[in-house]
């Protein structure tokens, strides 16, 4: 393939189906555990989820008030009936021969989501949002295949969008949005790494200003956010290059080959499954009354889009701030206990941005995890607002924080790292630092501003750092100032 971009002369049309693993205790239609994570193969079963004949699934209410959720922060409509249906297809790593899922009656249907991207909002139409059980998972070992079904039965729901998103960039955003607010809702992790959250695009092109939909391709096993944005972007060019030379694109399955950067075909249209859904026999129908729902939407935390606008309005913080603060949960509590106890935003905002994320980021860790907690930094930017430490202090003292989790208070006391303010200690210091560097002062009074600086960092050094630095430059500049005045009388006395 030549590195010729696509023309632009086509409009791009990409749709995606989500799967993300809901965190409930248990199975959707079993007892065993759902929420245990590299459990040793075949533990989590029993003969429901191993497909056992003569045994009957019995619905987790919480998965289904999980989906229900989910639908009411995506604006779906909420099914008054909804029912299961079996979907038929022989795989070994699906016991039963057929999986129990949603059909025509999905729980939640018709919504929608806002995304930014391109520098544009925009919606994006949900078709639906249903729920279904996981498969078990297979281990190819070359001339043999091993399966696990500890994941066998595990709750899953998939959100399926309308084609409407235009780009790559477009997908990310939607994908992205899309798994903060199923964190923030608590229904599911989206790790993709964990295949707790996977994804399958579809994607056409069609020439720009017509309406006919052209033949779409679905790329599978995208396993980051990373790999749907790239297999996106070179599908979009190699499906341009064939419409560029007049060739048509073929409907089929395809895979992105993480080691070759590119998409390879998988299934072709031929072998299209034919699922033949009916409605699940062993399962009763879903009525879903309205009072549930208020229910559950009385339930429904703040979301990041309300959590934004408000830490503008309440916080007066700029949107792009209040962006960073709110895109996870933890986060945006961390920030809000932090400023109840030491209420200005904007400082909280850049310690929580800058060395809190700079940690986070050096040590792998989420914000629950290290050991500064909200009331430790508040603590901390507390001794700087009462002038007991100075901010360089306050970045050392930190760092000591983040190791040991003790209190700013108790460190700056062990350590001797109070402020000095003293006023004659200081202008006693000021004076000795001016009396040890003759040739700077006279640098200074020859019209060199900068050098007051270096006097600063002079008596900053030593006094160890503890110096307040706001008396440290009135008290130097007032001296270098007499010592101006002082040097001009001497000059008009030698011209009398
Ligand atoms: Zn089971």
């Amino acid at each position: 393939m030549d590195s010729r971009k696509p023309t632009g002369d086509y409009e791009v049309i990409i749709g995606m189906e989500v799967h993300a693993q809901l965190d409930t205790k248990s199975k959707m239609f079993c007892g065993c555990r759902a929420d245990v994570f590299g459990a040793e193969p075949n533990t989590l079963v029993c003969p429901v989820c191993l497909g056992m004949p003569g045994v009957l699934p019995v619905i987790n209410r919480r998965a289904v008030e999980c989906t229900i959720m989910t639908g009411l922060a995506l604006n779906c409509s909420i099914a008054e009936f909804s029912r299961f249906a079996r979907k038929n297809y022989n795989y070994p790593d699906l016991v039963k021969g057929y999986q129990i899922s949603q059909y025509e009656l999905p729980l939640c249907h018709n919504g929608w989501l806002e995304i930014e991207a391109d520098d544009t909002t925009k919606r994006v139409r949900i078709e639906r949002v249903h729920l279904e059980e996981d498969t078990g998972k297979l281990f190819h070992m070359g001339t043999y295949s091993l399966v696990d079904y500890n994941r066998s039965g595990v709750p899953l729901m998939e959100i399926v969008s309308e084609p409407d998103m235009r780009s790559a960039a477009e997908a990310y955003a939607y994908l992205t949005k899309l798994r903060q607010i199923l964190r923030y809702l608590g229904v599911s992790s989206g790790d993709m790494e964990k295949g707790a959250m996977r994804c399958e695009v579809n994607v056409s092109l069609r020439p720009a200003g017509t309406e006919t939909l052209g033949t779409k391709v679905e790329i599978k096993n995208l396993n980051s956010f990373r790999s749907v944005k790239m297999a996106l972007e070179y599908e979009i060019q190699r499906q341009a290059e064939i419409l560029d030379k007049g060739g048509t694109v073929e409907q089929v399955t395809m895979g992105w080959d993480e080691e070759r950067q590119r998409t390879v075909v998988q299934r072709s249209k031929e072998f299209a499954h034919d699922y033949r859904y009916f409605p699940e026999p062993d399962l009763p129908p879903l009525e879903i009354s309205r009072e549930w729902v208020a229910e559950i939407r009385a339930q429904l935390p703040e979301l990041p889009d309300a959590k934004c606008d408000r830490f503008v309005a309440q916080y007066g913080l700029s949107v792009y701030d209040a962006t960073v603060l709110s895109a996870e949960r933890e986060v945006a509590d961390y920030f809000e206990n932090c400023v109840a106890l030491y209420p200005q935003a904007k400082t909280v905002a850049n310690w929580i941005s800058g060395e809190i994320f700079r940690r986070m980021n050096e040590a792998g860790l989420s914000i629950t995890e290290i050991k500064v907690t909200p009331q430790g930094l508040a603590g901390l930017l507390n001794l700087v607002e009462k002038g007991a430490i100075n901010l360089n202090t306050a970045r050392r003292v930190f760092i000591e924080m983040l190791e040991s989790g003790r209190s700013a208070e108790a460190i700056v006391a062990e350590q001797g790292l109070a402020q000095m303010s003293d006023i004659e200690t200081l202008e006693r210091i000021v004076d000795e630092v001016l009396a040890a560097n003759p040739d700077q002062v006279q640098q200074y009074l020859a019209g060199k501003e900068t050098v007051a600086r270096w006097l600063v960092g002079q008596v900053m050094k030593a006094t160890q750092g503890k110096a307040n630095p706001q008396l440290v430059n009135k008290s130097l500049s007032e001296k270098l100032q007499a010592l101006q005045r002082l040097r001009e009388d001497k000059k008009s006395a030698t011209h009398l």
